[in-house]
């Protein structure tokens, strides 16, 4: 990868660049990213295609699943004709469609998979866009265990949530998630994983670049009924199985 921005590059990001302090040097820090999405459904989706639309260098997408019909509520990378490939190919293609300028790692598998850890060792930082508890505690876990920075989402209906997990310096997600959303199909409107994904990706591009405060110790809740966001602090749970014994 050149350690540079082409013209195109300069052309193609250059509304960003004009952003007050965001120079060259700035975008050069996306470019050289790596960041790992988990999931590639509902919040995966708006996330996967802001990161690229910044120019993140390296975008890995883990997923295992295949396009359904039912996905395309709310699932935006996917197309009608795509129905029956794997999330992760669909993805790419759309991705490569709207940016062939970085590089794109598929991984068709479980989040559960051995071998999984060490693509997350090797990411910047980790996007939590999964649909289950048993998935996002391993992905928890692996993001503890790696000492890497993980942005959680989780949506139903018309609202949703989000917060900047850095462990030992925040909870961590097993500290303040109750074990209980189990549910295999939950309720969602499109839009509500429009607006916390793209959440996901700009608390992804402001930790990689330095800009703003992220939301580490801090819930953000979203309310699409009243069209309202809060926020709550966060605190360690000292008796978390997960991370309590980490300092
Ligand atoms: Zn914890």
């Amino acid at each position: 990868m050149a350690d540079f921005l082409s013209d195109n590059e300069k052309k193609r990001y250059l509304r960003q660049i004009m952003i007050a302090s965001w120079d060259e040097s700035v975008q050069m820090k996306l470019k050289k990213a790596h960041v790992f999405v988990a999931g590639a459904g509902g919040l995966g989706s708006p996330s996967i295609y802001y990161l690229a639309a910044a120019g993140i260098g390296r975008i890995t997408i883990c997923d295992n699943d295949r396009v359904d019909l039912s996905n395309l509520n709310r699932q935006i990378l996917h197309r009608t004709g795509g129905i029956g490939i794997l999330k992760v190919e669909s993805a790419g293609d759309a991705v490569m469609a709207l940016n062939d300028t970085i590089s794109v790692n598929l991984v068709p598998q479980s989040i559960e998979t051995t071998g999984i850890k060490k693509i997350i060792e090797s990411a910047d930082i980790i996007l939590d866009c999964l649909d289950s508890f048993m998935a996002r505690s391993v992905l928890n876990r692996m993001c503890i265990e790696t000492k890497k920075p993980l942005v959680h989402a989780g949506i139903t209906e018309m609202h949703g949530q989000a917060t900047f997990i850095h462990a030992p310096e925040t909870p961590c997600l097993n500290c303040f998630l109750p074990d209980t959303d189990g549910k295999e199909q939950a309720p969602v409107l499109g839009a509500t994983a429009g607006i916390l994904g793209s959440i996901q990706a700009m608390e992804a591009v402001k930790y990689i670049t330095g800009f703003g405060d992220t939301l580490k110790n801090r819930l953000l809740f979203f309310d699409g009924k009243s069209m309202s966001f809060s926020t709550v602090k966060l605190s360690r749970n000292p008796h978390c199985t997960a991370c309590s014994a980490v300092q």
